[in-house]
C-alpha cells in the first residue's frame, strides 16, 4: 500500500502490552485517516454502556495518507473517543510537528484502551514502542511535561503530546498540547487521556512510507505552496493570525458578546492588529506550513515567552465576557495552556456565570465575589478555581449544560449543542452557519460548519456550493450539508482548515500519494460517509434529532447590529439537510438505505436490528 504504513498501534495499558493493528487498503480507502478512520475504529469498539472515562473508551490518535509528506499545511492529526464532556462522538485535531514525527515513528496512529495502574507515557519511535514511568511527571503542566521529556529523551527531534493538571483531575473539557502551545482542545479528549493515567505520548523518527508517484507529488507540493503564498487571506493570516477575522466579526454580526446577546461591542483594543502593537510577536509555524498563523509573544513578562490567543480564545475571554483588556485575555489563554484546558468551554462557562450572577442564579454567598461583565480579575479567578474545581469552579469544569440543569435553568439558556459550548461564530449572522451547528458531528463546531467561509466568497464549484445571502435560511440545508462533508474530510486527510487548496487539487494529491483514482465525486462520498459513521456511533449513544438544535440564547433576534431582529429558520433547513444526508426525520438515524449506500452496512445492521 502507498502513502500509508498500513498499521495502527495498538496498547492495552491494563496488561501494558503493545500490538500492530494491520490496515487494508479498502479499509484506507473508505476511511481515508485521521478523525474518519478514528471513527471507524471507534465504532467497532464501543457500546452503549461504554463510560467515556472507563479503560474500555479507546483513545484514538491518527495522522492520513497526507500527514508527513511535501505537501504543504498538512502536519495535524486527530485525536478522538466517547467524548466526557457530551457522552456522543468526540474528535479534536492539531498541528504542529507532533503529527509530521508520529507519522514518522512508523505508525498511521495508535489506539489506546484500558488504565495504567500508575502514570506512564508512551514512546514511539522508527518501529520501537515503549511504555514508560511517568510517576515523576505527573501534576507537571503541560509545558513544563514536554520539557522534561525531551530532556528526558535526549532528543530534541522528540515531540510530545500531554496533558496538563486538568486532564489528570479529568475535567471535563480538558485538552491535549502539543508543541508547546497548540492544542487538541475540543470534547474533552485530555480527560480521556488522564482516566488512562496516560500522562503523554512522544514520538520520533522519520519513517515515511512510499509515494505512487513521487515525481508528481512533487510537482504539486511546489504548485501548492505558491498558489499558498499567493492567496491574500494567507496573508493576512502570516500578519494578523486568526484575530485578523476579530473586526470583520463584529462587523457582521458573527462575533459573539455578553452571552451571546449582544453582537455589538469595541473590538479595536483585541484585534491582530492591536496584538501586533502592543506586544513583541513572533510567528510560528506547524511543520511545512507557508504560513505560520501561530503566534509567540516574545518576553511577554520578563523571562517568559507565551503563546498568543487565538480569535476563538480573545473572543470568549474578550467580547463574550465583555471584556477588552487584552493583558487578561492573554493570562486566560496561558493559564488555560498550561493546565491543559478547551478556552472555548472554559471561556462560554465564565461567561455564563457572569449571566447567571446578573440574573440572580449565582449569588456572592455561592460564588465568594462578585461577579462583573468585564471585569478581568473575576474572569481569572474564576479559571483558577475551575483548573483547581474548588468553590464554584467545581461547577464550571463541568460545562454550561451541567451549570443549567444544577441551577436549575432552562436547557436553551446554557451556550451548547450536544453538550459541547457554541464557538465564536453566531448563526444568526450567517444562517448556514447555524444548521451547520445543529448538526455537526461532535457539536457546535465551527470548523466543519464554518459556512461563513462561503458566505464571505470561498465558493466549491465541483460541489455547487455557492455564495448567496447570508442571512436567507431557506436553500441552506444541502450546501451547508454538502460543505460540512467536504470539511470534515479536511480531517481525514488532516489538512489545515486554512489551506486555500481546490478540490481537484485534492483529488489529484490523494492519487498521486496512493496510486488511487479519486474524482471530486468519490471525494464528497467519503465526505459525506465521514460524516455518518460519526453518526453512526453518537446514535449508539441515544441521540436523536432533538439533539439537532441551537439553543435558545443562540438563536433568539437581537435588538442591535446588522441581524436585529433576524432569526435562523432552524426548521426549514434541517428538513433539507436530512434530506440532502438521507436521515430520519423521526429518529435522527441515517437511513439503512443511506448507510449501505455508503457501504457501512455494521452500521445499517447494527442501528436496525
Ligand atoms: S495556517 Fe496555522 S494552523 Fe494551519 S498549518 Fe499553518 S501554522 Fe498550522
Amino acid at each position: 500500500m502507498k502513502g500509508y504504513h498500513g498499521k495502527f498501534l495498538e496498547v492495552d495499558l491494563t496488561s501494558k502490552t503493545t500490538q500492530d493493528l494491520p490496515l487494508s487498503e479498502d479499509f484506507c480507502k473508505k476511511y481515508i485517516g485521521g478523525a474518519t478512520m478514528a471513527a471507524a475504529l471507534v465504532y467497532e469498539r464501543v457500546h452503549p454502556e461504554t463510560d467515556p472515562l472507563s479503560p474500555d473508551n479507546p483513545m484514538v490518535m491518527a495522522t492520513g495518507p497526507f500527514t508527513g509528506t511535501p505537501i504543504p499545511m498538512v502536519s495535524r492529526y486527530a485525536v478522538a473517543g466517547i467524548s466526557p464532556l457530551t457522552g456522543f462522538w468526540g474528535e479534536a485535531t492539531s498541528g504542529g510537528v507532533f503529527p509530521f514525527r508520529l507519522k514518522g515513528s512508523g505508525w498511521d496512529g495508535l489506539i489506546v484502551t484500558g488504565k495504567a495502574d500508575g502514570p506512564v507515557y508512551l514512546f514511539l519511535n522508527n518501529g520501537r514502542a515503549e511504555i514508560r514511568d511517568a510517576s515523576a511527571l505527573w501534576g507537571e503542566d503541560s509545558y513544563e511535561t514536554q520539557n522534561i521529556i525531551k530532556a528526558d529523551l535526549s532528543d530534541d527531534k522528540v515531540s510530545v503530546a500531554c496533558i496538563g493538571p486538568a486532564g489528570e483531575k479529568q475535567i471535563r473539557y480538558a485538552c491535549i498540547m502539543n508543541d508547546k502551545g497548540r492544542a487538541a482542545g475540543r470534547c474533552g479528549m485530555g480527560a480521556l487521556m488522564g482516566s488512562k493515567n496516560l500522562k503523554a505520548v512522544a514520538v520520533a523518527g522519520n519513517k515515511r512510507p512510499a509515494f505512487a508517484d513521487a515525481g508528481k507529488v512533487g510537482e504539486l507540493a511546489k504548485q501548492a505552496i505558491k498558489d499558498i503564498n499567493g492567496n491574500l487571506v494567507a496573508v493576512a493570516f502570516r500578519e494578523y493570525g486568526t484575530l485578523m477575522y476579530m473586526d470583520m466579526g463584529m462587523t457582521l454580526g458573527d462575533t459573539p458578546a455578553k452571552y451571546f446577546t449582544k453582537s455589538v461591542f469595541p473590538v479595536g483594543d483585541v484585534t491582530g492588529q492591536a496584538l501586533r502593537q502592543r506586544y513583541s510577536v513572533a510567528n510560528y509555524a506547524c511543520r511545512g506550513c507557508p504560513i505560520g498563523c501561530g503566534r509567540d509573544l516574545k518576553q511577554y513578562k520578563p523571562g517568559l515567552d507565551v503563546d498568543g490567543p487565538e480569535y476563538e480564545t480573545t473572543v470568549a475571554f474578550g467580547p463574550l465576557c465583555m471584556n477588552t483588556n487584552f493583558d487578561s485575555i492573554i493570562e486566560a489563554n496561558h493559564l488555560c495552556n498550561v493546565h491543559g484546558i478547551d478556552t472555548i468551554s472554559a471561556g462560554v462557562s465564565v461567561a455564563y456565570a457572569i449571566y447567571l450572577y446578573e440574573q440572580g442564579a449565582l449569588t456572592k454567598d455561592r460564588v465568594g465575589f462578585e461577579l462583573k461583565w468585564g471585569d478581568d480579575e473575576a474572569i481569572l479567578k474564576l479559571i483558577e478555581m475551575i483548573v483547581n474545581q474548588k468553590g464554584i469552579g467545581e461547577l464550571l469544569s463541568r460545562g454550561t449544560l451541567a451549570m443549567a440543569r444544577e441551577l436549575d435553568r432552562d436547557d436553551g439558556e446554557a451556550a451548547q449543542i450536544k453538550g459541547l459550548e457554541v464557538p465564536m461564530h453566531d448563526g444568526r449572522a450567517f444562517h448556514g452557519l447555524a444548521v451547520s451547528y445543529a448538526t455537526g458531528p461532535r457539536g457546535a463546531c465551527h470548523l466543519k460548519g464554518d459556512y461563513y467561509n462561503v458566505d464571505l466568497g470561498n465558493m466549491v464549484l465541483e460541489y455547487m456550493i455557492l455564495p448567496s445571502d447570508r442571512l436567507v435560511s431557506e436553500g441552506k440545508g444541502e450546501p451547508a450539508a454538502k460543505f460540512q462533508s467536504f470539511k470534515d474530510l479536511f480531517d481525514a486527510l488532516t489538512l489545515c482548515k486554512f489551506a486555500p487548496l481546490q478540490v481537484p487539487q485534492l483529488c489529484e494529491m490523494l492519487n498521486a500519494l496512493t496510486g488511487w483514482e479519486f474524482s471530486p465525486e468519490d471525494l464528497l462520498k467519503a465526505g459525506d460517509r465521514s460524516v455518518n459513521i460519526k453518526r453512526a456511533v453518537s446514535s449508539k449513544f441515544g441521540l436523536t434529532r432533538e439533539h439537532d438544535t441551537i439553543p435558545k440564547i443562540c438563536r433568539d433576534a437581537l435588538d442591535e447590529g446588522t441581524t436585529a431582529g433576524i432569526q435562523p429558520d432552524l426548521e426549514t433547513m434541517l428538513k433539507e439537510y436530512y434530506q440532502y444526508r438521507g436521515w430520519d426525520w423521526e429518529t435522527g438515524k441515517p437511513t439503512k438505505e443511506k448507510l449501505i449506500d455508503l457501504g457501512l452496512n455494521q452500521a445499517a445492521e447494527d442501528l436496525y436490528s
